[in-house]
C-alpha cells in the first residue's frame, strides 16, 4: 500500500493519456506542463533527471534484483503470457523460424509465405498444408517444459491470476494449468467445427482423420472440418476479451515468455497492466522495445524499457525460457519444489494411459508399424 501511494506516478505529474492533451488544465497545479517536459525528456533519453522523477518500482531492475524484491515483498497477482518459445525445448518447432525442420517440411506445399498456413482464405482453398502441420504438432507427442511447470507452480502457490498462451500445443493444459486460469488465445485442438454448417466434432474423430492423412470432411455437408484454432482473419475466443478486462487491473507482475510480441492482438497484452506492474521478459531475443516494435508507444510507457535510462519496472532475462525460469526458481528458493513437481508430473505422463486418453489402439498399432522401418 504505502509503496504504491508513495510512488504513484500521478503524484509526480506523470499522467499518460488524459493529461497529454494541452487543453487539460483542470487538475490543479501544472500536471500538463510536467507531463510534457517528462515526455520530452523521455523522448530525448535525458537519463538522470528523468529517472530521478520517475521512481523505480523495484530498486534493481535485473533478474536477480527482481527475485530479491519478490522474496522480500512478494508479488500477489501474477499474469503470464507466453508464445512458441516456451515449447521449443519440448521439441515443437517454431514454424515461423526459417530453417526449422517444420518449415522445411512444409516446403513441398509451396506456401506463398509461412503464415498462409493459418489464413482462412488459403485454408479453404488448400487445407492440406494445415493438416500436415496439425499432424506434426498434434497434442500427445510432446511434454511440457520447465517453463510450463513454473506457471503451474505459480498456480499452486495461489499467485496466478491468469495464463495467456498463444500456443495451440495444449502443453499448458498438460502441465496442469486449470481451465479457469487458462486463456488459449489462439484456440486449441479440443473441439472442431464444420466451416459451413458448424457441426461439432470431437478430438478423437479429428485425430483419426488427421493421422490417416485425410482432409476431415463434415458428415452432414461434406465441407472441411477445422480444429478450433484461431486463424488469421478470425476473432479470438470470447474468453480472451472477457478475461483481459478484469485481469490486468490488479496485476503486480506480468511474466512474458517466449514470444516475439509481434502477433496481434495478443502482443498488446503487454500494454494492459498499470504503470506500477513489474514486467519480466524471459526470451531469447530482445523483443518489445521501440526499436523493434513500432506499434508500442514508448511515450506512454507501454513499450518494454529494459536497459533504457527511463526504465522504472521492466526486467529482461535474455536466454532460453527454461534456463530463465530455473534461475528465477533458484533465486526464489523454489528450485527443489519445481524439480519435484516436474519429475512427479512427467512420470505421470509416462504412464501408458496418462499422456493422451484419446490415443486409440489404431494409433498404437500404426506407431509400432512405422517403427519397424
Ligand atoms: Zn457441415
Amino acid at each position: 500500500m504505502s509503496d504504491n501511494e508513495h510512488n504513484d506516478p500521478a503524484a509526480v505529474g506523470i499522467r499518460s493519456k488524459e493529461a497529454d492533451s494541452p487543453d487539460n488544465d483542470s487538475n490543479g497545479g501544472s500536471p500538463t506542463i510536467d507531463g510534457i517536459s517528462i515526455m520530452l525528456a523521455n523522448t530525448l533519453s535525458m537519463g538522470p533527471s528523468t529517472s530521478a522523477t520517475r521512481e523505480k518500482v523495484i530498486a534493481d531492475l535485473t533478474p536477480k534484483g527482481l527475485a530479491d524484491h519478490w522474496r522480500k515483498n512478494g508479488f500477489k497477482k501474477i499474469i503470464t503470457m507466453v508464445g512458441a518459445g516456451i515449447s521449443t525445448s519440448a521439441g515443437i518447432p517454431d514454424f515461423r523460424s526459417p530453417g526449422s525442420g517444420l518449415y522445411d517440411n512444409l516446403a513441398k506445399y509451396k506456401l506463398p509465405y509461412p503464415a498462409a498456413i493459418f489464413e482462412l482464405s488459403y485454408f479453404k482453398r488448400k487445407p492440406a498444408p494445415f493438416f500436415a502441420l496439425a499432424k506434426e504438432l498434434y497434442p500427445g507427442s510432446f511434454k511440457p517444459t520447465a517453463a510450463h511447470y513454473f506457471i503451474r507452480l505459480l498456480h499452486e502457490k495461489g499467485l496466478l491470476v491468469r495464463h495467456y498462451t498463444q500456443n495451440i500445443d495444449t502443453l499448458d493444459r498438460l502441465a496442469g494449468v486449470p481451465e479457469d486460469k487458462l486463456v488459449e488465445a489462439h484456440g486449441s485442438f479440443h473441439t472442431n467445427h464444420c466451416i459451413r454448417c458448424k457441426k461439432e466434432y470431437d478430438m478423437a474423430w479429428m485425430k483419426e482423420e488427421i493421422f490417416a492423412d485425410r482432409v476431415p470432411k463434415c458428415t452432414s455437408c461434406m465441407k472441411i472440418v477445422k480444429p478450433d484454432i484461431v486463424f488469421f482473419g478470425e476473432d479470438l475466443p470470447e474468453k480472451f476479451h472477457k478475461s483481459l478486462d478484469v485481469d490486468f487491473k490488479e496485476c503486480d507482475l506480468l511474466i512474458i515468455m517466449g514470444t516475439s510480441l509481434e502477433v496481434h492482438p495478443f502482443a498488446a497484452l503487454a500494454q494492459y497492466p498499470g504503470p506500477r506492474c513489474v514486467r519480466l521478459l524471459i526470451n531469447r531475443d530482445a523483443v518489445g522495445r521501440l526499436k523493434y516494435t513500432t506499434w508500442m508507444d514508448e511515450q506512454n510507457g507501454d513499450s518494454l524499457l529494459y536497459n533504457r535510462p527511463t526504465n522504472t519496472r521492466d526486467v529482461a532475462y535474455l536466454g532460453d525460457c527454461d534456463a530463465g525460469v530455473l534461475e528465477l526458481a533458484k533465486n526464489l528458493g523454489w528450485e527443489e519444489e519445481l524439480q519435484e513437481l516436474m519429475s512427479t508430473e512427467l512420470k505421470l505422463l509416462d504412464k501408458p494411459n496418462a499422456v493422451v486418453k484419446q490415443k486409440s489402439k489404431k494409433d498404437k498399432a500404426a506407431a509400432s508399424t512405422s517403427s519397424t522401418h
